[in-house]
């Protein structure tokens, strides 16, 4: 089975975009970006991350320690927490992750959002719109 990972930033494009760099820069130091794909998605601010090979043991602690590292040694981005929910990663303002941490899941195929207006349209791809 190959692993995957959501990275969320609660729609704060430009720290999607700062972290975005950062993992790429590290996972390359750490001569791994060749076995991980990582996706930039700007409309949505978040990260994807799939593994190419097999399941590697230590892959999300691998980000989730980049992150982190980061977080720490930043002071401007003290107000921000990460939180971990299964296969995703929230990186937001305490005060924003109290609202975001309870999951809205699709009745029909389990689909998994932090976003209500996201469960709403995702809906409508089974009715075959
Ligand atoms: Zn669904």
């Amino acid at each position: 089975m190959k692993d995957s990972l959501q990275i969320d930033f609660a729609r704060n494009v430009e720290l999607a975009k700062k972290i975005f760099n950062l993992l790429v820069m590290e996972l390359r130091k750490r001569k791994l970006l060749n076995i991980y794909d990582i996706q930039l998605n700007v409309d949505q601010a978040d990260i994807t991350i799939n593994l190419k090979s097999d399941n590697l043991p230590g892959f999300k602690k691998i980000i989730k320690n980049i992150l982190m590292d980061f977080f720490k040694n930043d002071t401007n981005l003290s107000s921000y927490e990460i939180s971990e929910f299964e296969n995703i990663i929230i990186v937001a303002k305490k005060i924003e992750l109290e609202k975001l941490t309870r999951f809205l899941s699709c009745e029909i195929c389990g689909y998994k959002t932090i976003y209500e207006e996201e469960l709403f349209t995702h809906r409508y791809t089974h009715a075959g719109l």
